[in-house]
């Protein structure tokens, strides 16, 4: 495969041994003379980040988990990879001298790591949605401030990123943000209350992670989503919108005042888009299977159905209600989906969860990222407090 465009380009990815990353490291495997890997980070699996910082041949290997360091140090013995473990250490890798740092650690986790990459003043890839959702203008804020280029890796966003380029946002109708639907959208209320975690990490169209593939299942993921939408394109809530489209082929549309709507198009793989900020502003080839249209034959689009997916509903009203309520609601989440995931919660609980917790009351507006850290942590303990009778 050729790829004149980019070359020697450094990478570091937080969250390397996870779904992104294994397709972020997928398109470097087959463009190896055009990267240089600098850090990998993962969480608890050892072997495989290992395994990935030796095949890579990576400056520095992070373990989230500080009581892995001596596992990881003998995995790595004689490889002359430095490694370290815990928070600081994933610090480290995000501050390493890189030309592009990939976020892509699941959940709040990667907020500190992903601040510190936005505070180098670099290009940060983002794929971990919860970080902007909880840090909001906390982390719009540092972007601007290091003069940080944020070049969004989710789907959608990375979409509207291309749709948007060369125009101004001031000549903006609508945000399309378009949704899958997931994996339940034809399920009924009932149906739903009785889901297993199998059948709900049991995507149609993408495959994922554990956690976004529940927040698929529930429309959290588009509710997230949109909230994230509104911090990388401020055209305002008011012209922010979602689609359910179920055959995931037209990825975010932009409309423009004049008429025209510009949409993204492709194939369900998540190496389109990670390629296209790997290669921002140029363009790499990917192995990913051309669009045959004619093949899919249809394109369909519905609005969203609030009632049994009120999830996106909750976003809306946190992003008007500002301050603390998209942190507290992505913290009520998190928790949720982990007990749904680890079978102590049903299905339909983990949006009543959320919705339960930010009645509760909203803590104040955070102004910086210990005060954002300090609300998560909060939230966290009253979604506990919240689940605590059905547990
Ligand atoms: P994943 O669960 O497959 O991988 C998560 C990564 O984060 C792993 O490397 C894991 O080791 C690491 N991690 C988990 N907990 C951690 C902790 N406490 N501390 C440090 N590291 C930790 O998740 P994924 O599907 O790759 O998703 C990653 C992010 O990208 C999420 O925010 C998700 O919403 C977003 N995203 C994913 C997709 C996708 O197709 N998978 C698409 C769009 C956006
Ligand atoms: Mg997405």
């Amino acid at each position: 495969m050729s790829l004149d465009t980019v070359s020697g380009r450094s990478l570091s990815i937080l969250g390397a041994t996870g779904s992104i990353g294994a397709s972020t490291l997928d398109l470097v495997r087959r463009n190896r003379d055009a990267f240089r890997i600098v850090a990998l980070t993962g969480h608890s699996n050892v072997a495989a980040l290992a395994a990935l910082a030796r095949e890579f041949g990576a400056e520095f290997a992070a373990i989230g988990d500080e009581a892995l360091l001596p596992d990881l140090r003998a995995a790595l013995s004689g490889s002359g990879i430095a490694t370290g473990a815990g928070a600081g250490a994933l610090i480290e890798a995000a501050q390493r001298p890189a030309d592009l740092v990939v976020a892509a650690i699941v959940g709040c986790a990667g907020l500190a790591p992903t601040m510190a990459a936005i505070e180098q003043g670099r290009t940060v890839a983002l794929a971990n949605k919860e970080a902007l959702v909880s840090a909001g203008a906390v982390m719009t804020r540092a972007v601007t401030q290091h003069g940080t280029t944020l070049l969004p890796i989710d789907s959608e966003h990375n979409a509207i990123f291309q749709c948007l380029a060369g125009n101004d946002p001031v000549h903006v109708r609508w945000i399309t943000l378009t949704a899958s639907g997931g994996p339940f959208r034809d399920w009924n209320a009932a149906r739903m209350g009785a889901a297993t975690p199998a059948e709900a990490v049991r995507h149609p169209n993408w495959s994922m992670g554990a956690k976004i593939s529940v927040d698929s299942a529930t429309m959290m993921n588009k509710g997230l989503e949109f909230i994230e939408a509104w911090h990388l394109f401020p055209v305002g809530v008011e012209r922010l919108r979602i689609l359910v489209h179920p055959q995931s082929i037209v990825h975010s549309m932009v409309e423009y005042r004049d008429g025209s709507t510009l949409a993204q198009l492709g194939p369900s793989d998540m190496r389109v888009p990670i390629a296209s900020a790997l290669a921002w502003p140029a363009r790499m080839t990917t192995p990913c299977e051309p669009l045959d249209l004619a093949e899919i034959g249809t394109l369909t689009f519905r609005h969203p159905d609030e009632v049994r997916f009120p999830a996106t509903r909750l976003a809306r009203e946190a992003v008007i209600a500002g301050g603390a309520a998209a942190a507290v609601l992505n913290a009520a989440n998190e928790i949720a989906v982990a007990a749904f995931l680890s079978g102590h919660l049903p299905f339909t609980s983990i949006v009543q969860c959320c919705q339960d917790v930010l009645a509760c009351g909203l803590p104040g507006s955070p102004q910086c990222l210990d005060d954002v850290i300090a609300v998560d942590r909060e939230a966290r303990v009253r979604a506990h407090e919240t689940l605590m009778p059905s547990r």
